[in-house]
Parts: structure tokens; C-alpha cells; sequence
């Protein structure tokens, strides 16, 4: 193997079918980032930017085998971690990212759909503790961060970053604050451990109809630039920037989604005739 190969990266989510969020946002934006993408499911969504209409959960063994698959074949350099159907999944995944400890974990605290279906079974919250007290990275949206406290809200910045403080010790991670859902024509992030601020980014607010996904490819973006990198610091900038531009042209195809492959494309992007 080449000591300068692409690093690999382990969606571990649910899907959606058009290819807006979930684990079909998390292959593109680990591409995008530079990463070789790898995807276990652990729920099938038959669902668009309107709404959830089924959910298939696989039994916890399926999970397992499909686990496997990958571990028993491949150097797993980062995973990311973000849907999980059912609190018995959650005990498959806690138990497989301790007995293999990969390198970088990332998790996305999901707990609902953009258009407001709950993903998170209220059965699965000692679960997802567990899965986040063997992480490296949490990166919830305010409101998934104020649910993981069991607090209200945070309405400014300096409380979201508290929370994020407060949250990274109790779980002996760091934590991805993100000020996307806060008022204001900035939208600022910034890594939180327990004993504080560890770097902040900011950048211009973009106003866009398809922010679907966004929480999704950050993460996964994340993941696959820390793998790459060797650092957070420089993970968070070059994911944030990269987001930046898949949300500026987003909608690439007429479908609500971002432009994960923007950069890529520019110089010759492919299109199809639209009808006039
Ligand atoms: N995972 C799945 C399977 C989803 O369907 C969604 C949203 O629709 C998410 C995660 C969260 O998406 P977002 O990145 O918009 O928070």
C-alpha cells in the first residue's frame, strides 16, 4: 500500500433516496473532500425534501455483518456517524466502535428530518450517549445540542458555546458548535472541548431553499479533512470553506441539495436539456 493513499471514511447512517442527505450526502461530500467513501445502513428511508413515508430498520445482526464486512477488509481511517433507526443498533454500533477503536469518530447527533420527521427513537438516547463516550467529535445544531443537555435552546452564541463546553465534558469529546441556526447574516462555528473555545471560523451567512443535507456533508466533510490533515483545526476550515461553496450554488440539478462536487465541476460542469 502507498504511504500517501486516500484515506478511507465509513458512513454509518440512514439513506435517502434522492440523494439530498443521509448517507447518499455523506458519499458525495467524502469524495468531495478527498476521501474514499464507505457506507453501512442502518435504515432504509423511502422519503424526499417533503416528507417520510417508510422506514425499514435492519435487525441489529444485519448491521453487524455489514460492520464486518467492511472492517475485515479495508484499514478504516475515519467514520462518521449519523442516523441510527433503533436503540438495538445503537448498542451494535457502541459496541463495534469499541472493539475496533477507529482512529476518527465523528458523530451527527440526528435527530429529525429538515422537513420535521423525528429520527431518533426516544428509546435510543442512552445509546447515543454511549456512542458519543467513544467519539472524537460531536456535531450537533443547536437544537440537537440543547436535547442532549436537556436545556432550552441556546439564542446566542456565547450560550451555544457553553453548551458545547458543557457537552464535551460530559462525554470526553470535542464538540462542533454551530451557529447556522442562530439569527443574523454570519454563521459562525467553532470546536468546543471542556476547557473552552479551540478555534472559531465565520463566515457569511448564505440564504438558499436547500440546506437539506448540510449537517450531514459538514460532518462527513469534517471526518474525511481530519483523516486527511492530521489536524481539527484545519479540518473545520477546510470543510467549512468547501461547505461554503457547495451552498452558494446549491440546487445543482433542480433538486433541493448542495452542490457537493462544485469545485470539481466548475471547470466543465455536465448538464442535461430542461424542457423551456
Ligand atoms: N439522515 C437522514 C437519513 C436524513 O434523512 C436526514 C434529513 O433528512 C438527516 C440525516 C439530517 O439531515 P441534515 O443534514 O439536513 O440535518
Amino acid at each position: 500500500m502507498s504511504a500517501h493513499r486516500v484515506p478511507t471514511v465509513l458512513s454509518i447512517a440512514g439513506t435517502d433516496p434522492i440523494g439530498g442527505a443521509g448517507i447518499q450526502a455523506d458519499l458525495k461530500s467524502i469524495a468531495a473532500n478527498g476521501g474514499y467513501g464507505m457506507a453501512v445502513v442502518t435504515a432504509l428511508l423511502a422519503q424526499n425534501q417533503h416528507g417520510v413515508r417508510a422506514v425499514h430498520v435492519p435487525p441489529a445482526a444485519f448491521l453487524e455483518a455489514q460492520l464486518s464486512s467492511v472492517e475485515d477488509a479495508v484499514v478504516i481511517d475515519a467514520v462518521k456517524i449519523g442516523m441510527v433507526g433503533a436503540p438495538e443498533l445503537f448498542d451494535a454500533v457502541a459496541l463495534w466502535l469499541a472493539e475496533v477503536s477507529p482512529p476518527i469518530v465523528v458523530v451527527d447527533p440526528v435527530m429529525a428530518t429538515s422537513s420535521g420527521h423525528p429520527l431518533l427513537d426516544p428509546g435510543s438516547h442512552d445509546g447515543l450517549g454511549r456512542v458519543l463516550n467513544l467519539a472524537d467529535l460531536v456535531t450537533p445544531n443547536l437544537g440537537e445540542l440543547a436535547a442532549l443537555l436537556g436545556e432550552p435552546v441556546a439564542t446566542s452564541w456565547p450560550d451555544a458555546l457553553e453548551q458545547g463546553r458543557r457537552l464535551s465534558a460530559r462525554h470526553g469529546l470535542t464538540t462542533l458548535v454551530k451557529g447556522g441556526h442562530l439569527q443574523g447574516d454570519r454563521s459562525p462555528d467553532a470546536l468546543v472541548d471542556a476547557g473552552g473555545v479551540l478555534v472559531e471560523v465565520d463566515f457569511p451567512r448564505i440564504k438558499t431553499r436547500s440546506g437539506r443535507g448540510t449537517g450531514c456533508s459538514l460532518s462527513s466533510a469534517i471526518a474525511t479533512r481530519r483523516a486527511g490533515l492530521g489536524d481539527w483545526p484545519g479540518a473545520l476550515l477546510a470543510a467549512r470553506s468547501w461547505l461554503q461553496d457547495a451552498l452558494q450554488h446549491a440546487e445543482p440539478a433542480g433538486i433541493p441539495a448542495l452542490h457537493h462536487f462544485h469545485r470539481l465541476w466548475s471547470e466543465a460542469a455536465p448538464t442535461v436539456d430542461r424542457p423551456p
